[in-house]
């Protein structure tokens, strides 16, 4: 009998795995599931674009001839998409009604003609796709009420050219009322109707529906995605989990990885058949966000079979500052720098490769079993919210031993 003792510690091991595999059998399905790329593919994901000062048309400029200098082995430019803001306040019209009624000036006015034709121009060039970031960066009922209380918000509002990226942070949330903070809800009818209008008057102003949306500071909820949904939006844009409001800090909250909107991954659906797709990899060079940082994150995410959406904004690009020099020069480099290290790179905008993870392209999915399960693998052990059940269950060791003979047998 006692050389049954030599079994206790498989039987401890096993029992170990099964209980980390039934207590987190929702991701680890949610991650099986998600595509493997079978090529890397790098979008440069901006936001914030959309009226401003005339100087923004050379900004424009600037970025398309940069972006066209770099062509992935199919010929295609580099793609940067354009998270677009619809309309700013009119802060002359509110400052004569006595901040009593709220009033936009938007990318349809005269005065923003040259920078729609930029933006429009950038897209038949194949460099820039438009993305709906909001009518507004920001929901206008809370910044007026905000401004009541608050002389800096209020002398923002009554500016010449007022720009999102201006406000406090919690003011930037479109979805939610900041005025207060902890935020609260807004009203989900009103909602909803604001999410189809957004979508409805991008089409007007750009002459088509976008297919691919940006929740401002990515706090949304279920309303937003059925205005959108309703308007012809595809695709949403997701840091990885939805966010719902703010706290009494004014930090964004949303629910557990294991909750409902708490792990988005990307390919998965949302309500209406929304598809999510993960912006992975902040590259803001004025925050000191460097190329060969960016192309190193590139090469982990390329071994988990994940494409690299890097989020960065307009403010990046703006002005006459020795930064903004280092700017472009970092985005020169982050697009030179990933095709050297990845000669068979592809460049792509999110709609084009959403579309690839409907249909299942071939060309784009991997389909191999051993390839797939190798990336699953590597997937769990780099999933943060797994870690500490899986070292403690040894499902972390019993993966790490199994990624090792995948390889392996993948090289031999
Ligand atoms: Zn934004």
């Amino acid at each position: 009998m006692d050389f049954l003792w030599i079994f206790l510690p498989f039987f401890l091991l096993g029992a170990g795995v099964t209980l980390f595999a039934v207590v987190h059998r929702r991701t680890l399905w949610a991650l099986w599931r998600e595509p493997v790329l079978s090529q890397p593919v790098l979008i440069i994901e901006s936001d914030d674009w959309g009226p401003a000062p005339t100087s923004d048309v050379q900004v424009l400029e600037r970025l398309v001839r940069l972006l066209s200098h770099h062509r992935d082995h199919v010929g295609q430019p580099a793609i940067m998409t354009m998270g677009v803001v619809l309309a700013i306040p009119d802060g002359a019209r509110i400052r004569d009604n006595g901040l009593l009624k709220y009033h936009r000036q938007t990318l349809a006015d005269e005065r923003f003609e040259l920078l729609r034709q930029t933006l429009l121009t950038g897209v038949r060039q194949s460099v820039f796709s438009l993305q709906l970031h909001g009518m507004e960066h920001f929901w206008p009922e809370s910044v007026m009420a905000a401004a009541q209380g608050n002389a800096n918000v209020c002398s923002w509002l009554t500016g010449d050219t007022p720009l999102g990226e201006q406000l406090p942070a919690a003011l930037q949330s479109r979805w939610c009322d900041s005025s207060i903070l902890p935020a609260s809800e807004l009203d989900a009818v009103t909602v909803r109707q604001a999410a189809y209008e957004e979508a409805v008057i991008f089409s007007r102003i750009f002459g088509q529906i976008p297919a691919v949306a940006v929740p401002p500071t990515f706090i949304w909820n279920d309303a937003v995605e059925d205005g959108w949904a309703q308007a012809g939006v595809r695709v949403v844009i997701s840091p990885g989990q939805r966010q719902d409001g703010r706290d009494g800090n004014g930090r964004p909250v949303g629910p557990a990885p294991n909750k409902p909107g708490g792990l988005h991954l990307n390919g998965m659906r949302g309500r209406h058949g929304l598809m999510y797709l993960i912006r992975n990899v902040w590259f803001e060079p004025l925050r000191g966000h460097t190329a060969k940082q960016a192309v190193d994150t590139l090469a982990r995410q390329v071994a988990l079979g994940r494409p690299v959406l890097f989020e960065t904004h307009r403010s990046n690009f703006i002005g006459e500052s020795p930064e903004v020099e280092r700017a472009f020069a970092e985005l020169d480099g982050l697009l030179r720098g990933a095709l050297q290290r990845f000669p068979l790179l592809r460049f792509c905008a999110s709609e084009q490769l959403a579309e690839c993870l409907s249909t299942r392209d071939v060309r784009w999915i991997e389909r191999s079993f051993r390839l797939r399960f190798t990336v699953f693998l590597r997937r769990m052990l780099a999933h943060q919210y797994l870690h500490r059940l899986a070292v403690l269950t040894g499902a972390f060791f019993i993966a790490r031993v199994g990624l090792r003979l995948s390889t392996r047998w993948q090289t031999t």
